[in-house]
This record gives C-alpha cells, sequence and structure tokens, in this order.
C-alpha cells in the first residue's frame, strides 16, 4: 500500500524547524536531525542515537526515512565504476565514479532520461521520464562518497552534472542540492569542485549567474554555427546562438567564472577549417576554454568521430588566437559509462 507519511528528506530547513517547535523540542534538535539525514548513512530513525527515544517514536508516526539505493554496479578496466539507483519509484538513474591521478569525480544524473534531443546522445533517446528531487541528486554524492573512500581510498574531489538529464530544465532542485553539498550541514565542499554542464538554455542560464553560486558551468557547444547546431540539437532552435552569447556574457560579468565549451568533432557534420573559424570567432566573445570530448559511439545513430588531424588543428589555430583547449579522454566506454551513453542499459550483472 502506498505511504502516505511524507520523506523527511524532503522537508526544507524551515518545515524541519516547525515541526520540531509544534511537538515543542529545542531548536538544536533541528541542526542533530539534519546531520543524521545529510552526513550519516542511515535508513532508520532509531539510528539517530543522540535523540532521545520519544522524538524518534514522533519522528517514526509523522514521516517516511527513504533513500535511494545502489542498485547495481559495473567496473570498467580504466577503473571508472557505473551506479545504477533504484529510485523510490523504482526508476532508475546513473552516475559515474572516474577516478584520476588526483582526483574522483563523480558524474552525477539530475532527471529520469532528458527532457532535450541531442542526437548524438543515448540518454536523448529515453526522453524525459521525471525530474529527481534536490535530496536525490544529493544522495547520488552522499552515497558514492562512501564508494570513492572504498574503492579508491579518497574522498570525491569533483563533481560534475554531465549524467543524464538537463541539469537547467530541472533548475529548483538542482539550486537546492548544490546549497546542501556546499553548506557544513551537508558535504561541506567547496562550490568550485562543482560544474553544472548544459546544452545551452539561456534563459536559464542568467537565472544561475543569479544564484551566485560560486559553481561552474560548462556548455555543451559542438558547434558555433546555428544551421548545424539546430540539426544536431534540434532543441537549440529555440535557444540560438546569439542569444546563449548573450547569456554567456551575463554570466561571466556577474561570476567571473570562465566558462568551459565541451566540443566534440564529428566527421562531415563540423570538421571543417570553415567551422574551426567559426568556433575561434565565437570564444573570442566571452572568456572561455575548450574541452573536446572524445565521440562515444551510440548505436544506430550514424555519427563518427572526425580524424585526430582535425581535432589537433582545431587546437592549433585556437591556440593561435590564444584560447585554451584540452581534450577529455574518454573513460568507461566498455561499460557504457563515457559521455552520452547513459541509458539505463544493464544487461551485465555484477
Ligand atoms: N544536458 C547537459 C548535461 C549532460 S553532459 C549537457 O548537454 O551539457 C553530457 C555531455 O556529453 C554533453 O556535453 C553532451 O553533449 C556529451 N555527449 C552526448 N552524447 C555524447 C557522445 N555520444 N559522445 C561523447 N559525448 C557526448
Amino acid at each position: 500500500m502506498k505511504s502516505q507519511k511524507p520523506n523527511i528528506r524532503g522537508l526544507s530547513n524551515t518545515e524541519l524547524e516547525r515541526f520540531l517547535q509544534s511537538i515543542d523540542q529545542p531548536s538544536f534538535r533541528t541542526l542533530q536531525i539534519q546531520q543524521w539525514l545529510w552526513q550519516q548513512n542511515i535508513d532508520s530513525f532509531n539510528q539517530m542515537t543522540n535523540l532521545p527515544y520519544a522524538l524518534r517514536t514522533k519522528l517514526q508516526d509523522h514521516f517516511e526515512l527513504r533513500n535511494i539505493h545502489i542498485h547495481q554496479c559495473q567496473f570498467s578496466q580504466d577503473q571508472t565504476i557505473k551506479f545504477a539507483f533504484q529510485l523510490i519509484d523504482q526508476h532508475l538513474i546513473e552516475s559515474v565514479l572516474i577516478p584520476t591521478e588526483n582526483r574522483v569525480t563523480v558524474c552525477i544524473s539530475s532527471q529520469v532520461g532528458c527532457s532535450l534531443d541531442c542526437q548524438f546522445c543515448a540518454t536523448a533517446q529515453m526522453k524525459r521520464i521525471r525530474n529527481l528531487y534536490w535530496w536525490e541528486i544529493y544522495q547520488q554524492v552522499q552515497l558514492l562518497q562512501l564508494k570513492s573512500i572504498q574503492y579508491f581510498q579518497k574522498p570525491i574531489t569533483n563533481v560534475v552534472f554531465m549524467g543524464m538529464g538537463e541539469p537547467l530544465m530541472n533548475f529548483n532542485n538542482v539550486v537546492k542540492s548544490l546549497r546542501l553539498m556546499t553548506s557544513d550541514v551537508g558535504l561541506n565542499m567547496s562550490s568550485q569542485r562543482f560544474t553544472v554542464s548544459t546544452s545551452g538554455i539561456s534563459k536559464l542560464i542568467y537565472k544561475l549567474a543569479d544564484e551566485c553560486l560560486g559553481v561552474n558551468l560548462a556548455v555543451s557547444l559542438h558547434t558555433a554555427n546555428q544551421e548545424i547546431r539546430k540539426k544536431i540539437m534540434p532543441f537549440s532552435s529555440k535557444f540560438p546562438l546569439d542569444e546563449l552569447l548573450d547569456s554567456l556574457i551575463y554570466w561571466y560579468q556577474k561570476t567571473k567564472i570562465k566558462i568551459m565549451f565541451e566540443y566534440l568533432v564529428l566527421k562531415e557534420v563540423n570538421d571543417t577549417v570553415e567551422d574551426i573559424n567559426q568556433l575561434v570567432l565565437f570564444c573570442q566573445k566571452v572568456p572561455c576554454k575548450v574541452n573536446f570530448i572524445e565521440y562515444n559511439s551510440i548505436e544506430g545513430q550514424g555519427f563518427e568521430q572526425a580524424e585526430t588531424s582535425v581535432i589537433s588543428q582545431y587546437q592549433k589555430i585556437l591556440s593561435q588566437h590564444h584560447i585554451h583547449s584540452t581534450i577529455r579522454r574518454s573513460r568507461g566506454g566498455d561499460i557504457d559509462a563515457a559521455c552520452g551513453q547513459l541509458a539505463n542499459k544493464w544487461n551485465v550483472a555484477v
């Protein structure tokens, strides 16, 4: 039978405070409960051992304590680990732990499926099923913190919103999760360690800038040509490149944080000198750097990574114009954990 009690994780600070006041609890209980919820791995009120028994019972009478759960994991030869989380309504989402020499990056999801229609991305084929709640976004990081220590003997250093979904299309939950992850009742991580990646929803880039969170912004640009962009990212006809650029200029003015453009170089799509020159012109208008992503092949979509020589040419011409660029090596491709491959394909039992 469906439970009628609300999940305590979904309460705001004020709601929790008000509830505790209504049952005559001293105000310090709010912090104690928050610490249990956001800093400990618990699944029952009885584990809140510094609360009086009567209060634990009261909490139990009024609320559920529900978590997302690790449902399955898969290990790549390159040490990347992909996790499927089961949400309380049984939907699955994916997150990826990616260790490098000095870092452990976690790539998290913000939606079940995705609102957008990038033609080269497997998640887009799933369509959007629902947005994640802020506490579900938070719990991916909270639970993978333990996995990072278990497998790599160090805590997570970076969090990127580059898993399933378009984070800006789930704006309020993403912002709330970021505030909690960076707060001292949450994970207490520095905001500089977070990157929100968007396909370029200009009106929401303004809004994110106005939140003053101090997080990094990545934009999946992939081409600086409006016509090509419309073909490979059809939704973008509603967010044309000139409007995107205006929003990015606003972002920089407001935050002073350089934008990172993510860029796939695809054969016969954006691999000519003209394409490179258009990118240079775009990049000259706003402080930025470019991150070339290796294309991970997705079944049935007919895209192909351009020749390595074209990417080198891109880098050379960008550098002649003093635009910094890097190449991001693909990780976890053998287990469908790489960029654009997250699509809940769990045919390998581990
Ligand atoms: N919706 C957000 C968050 C997803 S991030 C965004 O688009 O930014 C996932 C990144 O992987 C994006 O830069 C996306 O464009 C890129 N990507 C999608 N499909 C890919 C593929 N097949 N190979 C490599 N990168 C891909």
